[in-house]
């Protein structure tokens, strides 16, 4: 097992299948529990909204229950640049990418 899970999330800037950084502890797929009953959920669709932007329909299983709801999923920091960067894409960097960033430029500069 590589420990990655498949997520329904393409890559923002090169399109290409994303994965997980950190799988969820009982290795399932991320997944909302109900918000209702705290119940176990399934997906019962989902539409990409952009290149961003996932909604993902919900439902609970539990018979009783029975509720349906909408999850907006999106990529909104960026954890690392993209070597294959989308123009047309403008996700922010984290404050933690960019520090390594800056200390990166500074160790070159000091170097030059
Ligand atoms: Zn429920």
């Amino acid at each position: 097992m590589t420990g990655e899970v498949k997520t329904q999330f393409a890559c923002p800037e090169c399109h290409g299948p994303a994965t997980l950084a950190r799988p969820p502890k009982n290795g399932m797929r991320a997944q909302f529990a109900c918000p209702h009953c705290k119940g176990p959920t399934s997906i019962k669709t989902s539409r990409l909204v952009s290149a961003t932007l996932r909604e993902v329909n919900y439902q609970c299983r539990d018979v009783e229950c029975s509720y349906s709801f909408m999850v907006q999923a999106e990529a909104v920091r960026s954890l690392s640049p993209s070597g294959k960067p989308d123009p047309a894409v403008n996700i922010p960097l984290s404050p933690h990418a960019t520090a390594l960033q800056r200390a990166r430029a500074e160790r070159i500069a000091a170097s030059a």
